[in-house]
C-alpha cells in the first residue's frame, strides 16, 4: 500500500521515492538528512557513513521544508508526522527520536497501534482505552 507522509506544520511532503525524508540536529551541531523507510515498523535508516552516531542518543526530528521541530506533544522523545494511506484516510505517527529504539504509534481518532519491541515504553501518554 502506498502511503503519503506530511509535515502536520507546512503539510509539505516528506515521502520522496521509498524514502521518508528528515532533518534531524542536536545543540550545538547543525545536523544531517536522514532517510527513513515509510512501511511503519521497519527501522531501516539510510544516511551518509559520516555521519556517526551512538545507540540511546536523542535527537531532535525537524521537517526539511519549513524546518519546524516534530515534537509531540504525547511524549519529548516522539516526534510526530501524519501518514495518508491510498484510501485517503490520515493518520498520527509517532516515533522514537531515540537512535536504536524501536517505538512507533500509529494512531487515528481513538485508536492506536503499536510497533516495534520498545513501543511499550510510550503506552501510558496515550489514553489506555484507545488501545487495541
Ligand atoms: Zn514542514
Amino acid at each position: 500500500m502506498h502511503s503519503d507522509f506530511l509535515c502536520p506544520h507546512c503539510r509539505s511532503h516528506l515521502r520522496v521515492g521509498d524514502y521518508v525524508v528528515f532533518r534531524i540536529k542536536k545543540k550545538k551541531w547543525e545536523g544531517a538528512i536522514i532517510l527513513m523507510h515509510p512501511q511503519v515498523g521497519n527501522y531501516h535508516v539510510e544516511h551518509h557513513p559520516s555521519f556517526i552516531f551512538e545507540e540511546g542518543e536523542k535527537f531532535d526530528f525537524h521537517c526539511p521544508v519549513c524546518q519546524h521541530d516534530l515534537a509531540s506533544s504525547k511524549h519529548e522523545d516522539l516526534a510526530m508526522v501524519l501518514m495518508r494511506d491510498n484510501t485517503g484516510e490520515t493518520y498520527q505517527i509517532y516515533f522514537s527520536t531515540i537512535a536504536g529504539e524501536k517505538s512507533t504509534l500509529k494512531m487515528m481518532g481513538e485508536h492506536v497501534e503499536l510497533y516495534g519491541k520498545d513501543s511499550e515504553k510510550y503506552v501510558d501518554f496515550f489514553t489506555l482505552s484507545q488501545l487495541h
